[in-house]
């Protein structure tokens, strides 16, 4: 047959391609990264990478040799650029077409543009990329004040970072809490007195108005929606992604913050899978669609697509779970929370180590843990049973997770 391509050398492309050839698929497997160099990791990116000293080099998925021992066809720095569903072929960038049997899509997600005066301006930045995250450790050696637009993980990811290279750090937020719309209050409000003991400016209910350049052309300063002006040497938006959707929509299949799949992560068109960051799912766990941006998800629905080729229909229904770091904070997800889920919080906030239980209809739904690891081993596995503490358990002196999972 013609095999499997996969287009995307992110996460989630490379599992589907190592997940097929673990079990035993024979038929050719390609796989398309627009990128360069080897596939790599990005949570580093945001965290260790950006720290003093020699520029470390980036994480790869898998090893150099891994490609060519498992016989995957990796073309590097070529796009895939239309989708031929008829003749089931991919037309790539280099002029090349290639058929397949089935087509897996994995092109990830980029960064939202800032589209204030000024979002141009050099000394503006996203971090998405290996490049940007390169850019930005330059940035980094030189740069005073720095404003972070938007306070989502990796706005705050990056303001931890650059607190620790010493470097004054605002964070600009048009919502009232960090990270709002994945975490809960109890855990968000402790995560903004966090990063300001730490001494970032952390501003809430303050979005970015416009960028001021100086008498070079740089960015010199941001002035905010509610018309404060503060100093910026490097102005970083983390403002959310976007799913890469157009090589589907081209194709005609379904959109809907995403590509749209069913519980066996196929798309509108059964021979062509989507994964990752770029998919919306159906979740039977939350009751809803999700679509999430985290290595769990992209490995775990990368390594379903592997078995759907293989075996045929089964519905993708795994824990999703999350971690960021943030200077010395590990934070862990697992599950999903919703707003107006009950919460309870275990443990001690004061002391910097707790987690935040979820409960919706009664049950449990997400726990984010607080440098608790084992708290957050024991909430995957209560959420995989099904088996959860309900909310009067919860609510006992002394109650345990992990006492609780045992
Ligand atoms: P991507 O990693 O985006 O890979 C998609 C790839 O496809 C890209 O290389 C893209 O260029 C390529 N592509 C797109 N279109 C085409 C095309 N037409 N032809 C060829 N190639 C194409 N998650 C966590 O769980 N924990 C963390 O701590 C964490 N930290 C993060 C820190 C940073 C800085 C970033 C950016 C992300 C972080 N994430 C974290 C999220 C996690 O990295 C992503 O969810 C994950 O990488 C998604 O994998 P993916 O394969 O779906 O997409």
């Amino acid at each position: 047959g013609a095999g499997v391509v996969v287009i995307g050398g992110g996460q989630a492309g490379i599992q589907a391609a190592d997940s097929l050839r673990a079990a035993g698929y024979e038929p050719p497997v390609t796989v398309i990264a627009d990128e360069d160099g080897l596939p790599y990791q990005r949570p580093p990116l945001s965290k260790d990478y950006l720290g003093q000293g020699p520029s470390p080099e980036p994480l790869p998925l898998r090893a150099g040799g891994f490609f060519v021992d498992r016989r995957i066809d990796l073309r590097r720095g070529v796009a895939a650029t239309a989708i031929d569903r008829t003749r089931r072929r991919v037309a790539l960038s280099d002029g090349e077409h290639l058929e397949y049997d089935y087509l897996i899509l994995a092109t990830g997600a980029s960064n939202r543009v800032l589209t204030c005066p000024g979002a141009e301006l050099p000394g503006v930045r996203g971090l998405r990329t290996l490049e940007d995250a390169q850019a930005l450790r330059g940035e980094l050696e030189t740069v005073g004040d720095v404003v972070v637009v938007g306070a989502g993980f990796i706005g705050l990811e990056f303001a931890a970072a650059a607190r620790q290279r010493g470097v004054r750090v605002t964070v600009l937020e048009f919502g009232d809490r960090p990270m709002g719309r994945a975490l809960t209050p109890a855990a968000g409000d402790w995560f903004a007195g966090a990063h300001r003991r730490n001494g970032v400016d952390l501003r809430f209910g303050e979005g970015i108005g416009s960028i001021a350049a100086g008498d070079d052309g740089r960015a010199v300063a941001v002035v905010s929606t509610t018309g404060r002006r503060y100093r910026a040497d490097l102005v970083v938006v983390g403002i959310g992604v976007v799913p890469n959707t157009g090589l589907a929509a081209d194709a005609g299949l379904e959109i809907d913050n995403g590509i749209v799949v069913d519980e066996s992560l196929a798309t509108s068109d059964p021979a062509i899978l989507a994964v990752g960051d770029c998919a919306n799912f159906p979740s039977a766990r939350s009751g809803s669609r999700l679509r999430l941006e985290s290595v769990q998800n992209a490995t775990d629905q990368g390594r379903h697509a592997s078995r759907i080729i293989l075996e045929g229909t089964e519905r993708y229904d795994d824990v999703p779970w999350f971690w960021s770091t943030q200077g010395a904070i590990r934070l862990q997800i697992a599950g999903v929370s919703a707003p107006g889920d009950a919460t309870s919080v275990v443990g001690d906030p004061a002391a910097g180590r707790f987690s935040v239980i979820c409960h919706r209809d009664g049950r449990l739904s997400a726990v984010e843990s607080v440098n608790s690891p084992a708290d957050h081993l024991a909430a995957r596995k209560l959420l995989s049973s099904g088996d959860g503490p309900s909310l009067q358990d919860v609510a006992a002196p002394g109650f345990s997770l992990k006492a609780f999972a045992r």
